[in-house]
């Protein structure tokens, strides 16, 4: 959308005309960092740079934001991305935008001219659950999900501009439905399947998915279309039904473990990652335990845990029994203890195996090449001499808790 009004990246902060923050106000400590960035930014820029946020944190400051640092230029909502061009149109105004209007934005957007190998595709905004916890229903409001037509638009396009992978993006993503004039729905595992025809597209994911809208359609779509990988994000938060029933969370962990199980009997080597809060509000040792007990279980990789962080317009925070700073990164501590060795342990199963991995780009010292496995781990190869396409068959030689290595099989 810049490029089309001659603008061109740059690294450097002193040289740039415009700048934008992209933000997420899901947790306070992404909020804290967008404002000490904008205090550095300020005094890095040109004077005559434009300098505005886009995305979470705007919507959640609105003009606010503008009070509190007074050479912002702009600030654009997560439904308002399309409106940037105005503040280049009237440099001398202040453009607020923070309405949540709905998909307009995509209709707006131009399309990508050329696609990284990994292409995020954007097929629902917003979410209807209403997590105590969660900001993502004031700042990105409610579930709309976007025409199919345009999601598979936008997926062939991605695929004829150099995609090899599509992860679809929703904030409930396997909650994605839409009706056509004709009255036919469309559903997720829909969307999968029209994206696998594309020879092209040689892998596809999606994220983040909502425990109970994994239907049975969707988990079926696991065991057929071996372009789906055989990983799953599917976040449980925490392994004790009582504190769940106050996130507003599915409670039953039964239903839970039902679904996972059916999943591997469809697909026997998926593995599933969760997210996890510790320290919601009323939390108690033994509900921590449970936790401890769900992650031990279902032996979860590659997931992310955080302390709970009361967000504004959120009902648990004000909910009473908040949790000390101290015992939450007591309870972080050892989650992430199971968390480690639950990764530790399938990176050492991987040794011995072959994996087709997709190429990242070079690690640091460029002597080695950087790919993700099917289950998103990283796989470090040393760099061949010879030329190699995105997508390798590898031998993984050697893990430890964070990364495996291997070899290219020719
Ligand atoms: N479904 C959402 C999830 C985004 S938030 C989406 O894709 O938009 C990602 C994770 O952050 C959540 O799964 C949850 O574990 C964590 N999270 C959300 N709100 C939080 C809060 N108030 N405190 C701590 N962690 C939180």
């Amino acid at each position: 959308m810049l490029e089309k009004h001659g603008f061109s990246q740059t690294d450097d902060i002193a040289d740039a005309d415009l700048i934008i923050l992209n933000t997420c106000s899901v947790r306070a400590k992404a909020t804290d960092k967008v404002y000490s960035a904008l205090g550095r930014i300020r005094r890095a820029k040109k004077e005559s740079a434009l300098l505005g946020i886009v995305g979470c944190v705007a919507r959640e400051s609105g003009a606010d934001a503008f009070r509190r640092i007074p050479e912002l230029n702009f600030v654009l909502g997560p439904q308002s991305y399309h409106k940037l061009p105005e503040i280049i149109k009237t440099p001398d105004t202040k453009l607020l935008n923070i309405d949540l209007g709905g998909l307009e934005k995509f209709d707006e957007l131009p399309k990508m001219e050329k696609s990284p190998l990994v292409a995020y595709i954007p097929i629902q905004e917003g979410c209807n659950h209403c997590c105590t916890y969660c900001i993502v229903p004031y700042t990105r409001g409610r579930e709309l999900s976007r025409p199919f037509d345009d999601v598979i638009k936008d997926t062939i396009n991605a695929a004829k501009t150099g995609a090899i992978e599509i992860c679809f993006l929703g904030q409930n993503v396997n909650g994605y439905k839409y009706t056509d004039e004709n009255g036919k729905l469309y559903k997720l595992s829909d969307l999968i399947k029209e994206a696998a025809k594309l020879s092209e597209i040689q892998r596809i994911r999606f994220t983040s998915s909502y425990p109970t809208e994994m239907s049975d359609d969707l988990i079926e779509m696991f065991g057929v279309e071996p372009k789906l990988l055989p990983f799953l994000n599917m976040p449980i938060q925490s392994g004790s039904p009582n504190i769940l029933k106050k996130m507003n969370r599915p409670d039953d962990l039964d239903a839970y473990k039902t679904i996972v199980q059916k999943l591997k009997q469809v697909r026997p080597d998926i593995q599933i990652s969760s997210d996890f809060i510790v320290g919601f509000p009323g939390e108690s040792d033994e509900d921590f335990e449970q936790t401890l007990n769900i992650a031990r279980e279902i032996k979860y990789i590659n997931s992310y845990s955080f302390k709970y962080s009361p967000r504004p317009h959120t009902a648990a925070a004000l909910m009473p029994n908040q949790i000390s700073e101290q015992i939450k990164s007591v309870r972080l501590q050892r989650l992430d203890l199971q968390l480690n060795e639950n990764q530790r342990e399938f990176n050492m199963a991987c040794i011995g195996k072959e994996m087709v991995c997709l190429m990242e780009g070079t690690d640091k010292t460029g002597h080695n090449i950087v790919f993700r496995t099917p289950y998103m781990q990283q796989c470090i190869v040393e760099k061949p001499s010879v030329e190699i396409t995105p997508l390798q068959k590898i031998k993984i030689t050697d893990a430890n808790k964070s990364c495996l290595r291997g070899e290219i099989i020719k």
